[in-house]
C-alpha cells in the first residue's frame, strides 16, 4: 500500500499575508487543493493522511467536493501538526501505522508545492521498489561555496551538490524507526525529511526533480504559480 502524507501544518505567514501559504486562494482554489487533487487522483496512491490544524479541516474537505473528487475511499484522516515540519511528519507516520504495515510506503509532500506531476509520484514509487528511500533533487545552477560569518571557507564541487525537493518516499517501518531514534529532542533540528533516513543509514537515492515543482515561499513564487496555471 502507498500512503501520501500531505503537510499543511505550517502556520508561517512570512509572505506578509494573513493566511498560511497553503491556504491562499489562487485562480479560485487554495494552494493545497492543487496537490490534493494530484495525490487523490493518482492510481498508485491508496490512502491520504493530511497534517493540518483543526480549524482548516472543513476547508480541506470542501476542496474535494468543489473539484468533484471521489475522496472518501482514499482519505484516511487528519493528523496534528508538530512544532516543526519533521514533527508534523512524525505525527503523520504514527497515525498511519494504525492502518498500515511496516512494508508499506509513505510519500511525503508539501501542501505548499502545488505543481507536483503525476510522473514524479510514479517515478518515486517505482524507485522505492529497489531502495528504502527516494528524493527528487535539482542540480545547482550557481557556483556553490561554504561560507561562515561572512567569509568564504571553501569551494564545493557543484557536480556533487543537489537541492532536495518533495515528494520524498520511504519504506514506512524503517522510516518510522529512523524518526523514533531522534525523539524527543534531535528531531527538532531536522530540516529535510531525508535527514533521519540518512542518519539511520537507510539506502536513499535521488532522481531528477522538476523546476515547476517548487515550494511556494515568497510572493514571487505565488505569482509564478499563478502564471503557470494561466499558461495551462
Ligand atoms: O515552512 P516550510 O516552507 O518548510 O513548510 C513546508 C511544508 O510543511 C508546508 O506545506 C507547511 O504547511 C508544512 N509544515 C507542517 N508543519 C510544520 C511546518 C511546516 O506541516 N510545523
Amino acid at each position: 500500500m502507498n500512503i501520501a502524507i500531505i503537510l499543511a501544518g505550517g502556520t508561517g505567514t512570512r509572505m506578509g499575508m494573513s493566511l498560511p501559504k497553503q491556504y491562499i486562494e489562487v485562480m479560485g482554489k487554495p494552494v493545497i487543493a492543487y496537490c490534493l487533487e494530484r495525490f487523490v487522483r493518482h492510481e498508485q496512491i491508496d490512502k491520504l493522511q493530511i497534517v493540518a490544524q483543526k480549524e482548516w479541516h472543513g476547508r480541506i474537505i470542501s476542496c474535494f467536493a468543489e473539484d468533484d473528487i471521489e475522496w472518501q475511499d482514499k482519505f484516511a484522516g487528519f493528523s496534528e501538526p508538530g512544532a516543526n515540519r519533521q514533527l508534523s511528519i512524525w505525527n503523520g507516520i504514527k497515525d498511519i501505522r494504525s492502518y498500515a504495515e511496516d512494508r508499506d510506503n509513505v510519500v511525503i509532500h508539501d501542501a505548499a508545492r502545488p505543481l507536483v506531476s503525476n510522473a514524479m509520484i510514479s517515478e518515486c514509487l517505482a524507485m522505492l521498489k529497489e531502495h528504502e528511500g527516494v528524493m527528487p533533487a535539482l542540480p545547482m545552477k550557481d557556483t556553490v561555496y561554504l561560507g561562515r560569518e561572512g567569509r568564504i571557507v571553501s569551494l564545493l564541487d557543484r557536480s556533487c551538490v543537489i537541492a532536495g525537493q518533495a515528494p520524498e518516499a520511504f519504506v514506512l517501518g524503517k522510516y518510522y524507526q529512523a524518526n523514533q531514534e531522534l525523539m524527543p529532542d534531535q528531531i527538532l533540528k531536522i530540516n529535510g525529511s531525508t535527514e533521519p533516513a540518512m542518519m539511520a543509514g537507510m539506502d536513499v537515492v535521488y532522481l531528477a526533480g522538476e523546476e515547476t515543482n517548487f515550494k511556494i515561499t515568497t510572493k514571487a513564487d505565488l505569482e509564478r504559480f499563478e502564471q503557470l496555471l494561466k499558461q495551462r
